[in-house]
Parts: C-alpha cells; structure tokens; sequence
C-alpha cells in the first residue's frame, strides 16, 4: 500500500489515499468522492510517502496538467 497525498481540484482539500496501486498510471490524476464538495470530483496528486523509506515525495507537477485531468470527466 502506498500512501498518497491527493487534492481536490473543485475545493482545495487534501487528504490521504491509501491504495494498492500505482497513481501515475493514471497521470497523476484520479476521480473519486471528495466528502467536502460532497460529490465525485477530480484529484491530482500532490505526492507520495514512499513505503521503503518513509520519505515524501513530490511528484512532478508538470504531468498534473488540468488538460490532462479532463479526460477523466
Ligand atoms: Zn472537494
């Protein structure tokens, strides 16, 4: 499990997600409940603690693009 750190891109919320899979397959973005808008919305990942280190990592803003988010509409 790796635990990530998403943001809400309707609402600016950041939170933790702890799931079993790779985010960056998904270029960073993922669309899930946010429990502050109170619906599914759009968010991009901020980083993530590594699981062997302990360490947070800051992915790479640059592949975060909102051009690249709408396709998950
Ligand atoms: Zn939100």
């Amino acid at each position: 499990m790796t635990r990530w750190v998403i943001k809400c891109t309707q609402c600016g919320l950041e939170r933790e997600l702890d799931v079993g899979f790779d985010l960056s397959s998904l270029r960073y973005s993922v669309y899930l409940y946010c429990p502050r808008c109170r619906v599914n919305t759009t968010h991009r990942v901020l980083g993530y603690h590594d699981p062997y280190t302990g360490q947070y990592v800051q992915v790479n803003q640059t592949e975060t693009s909102v051009e690249g988010v709408s396709e998950f509409d």
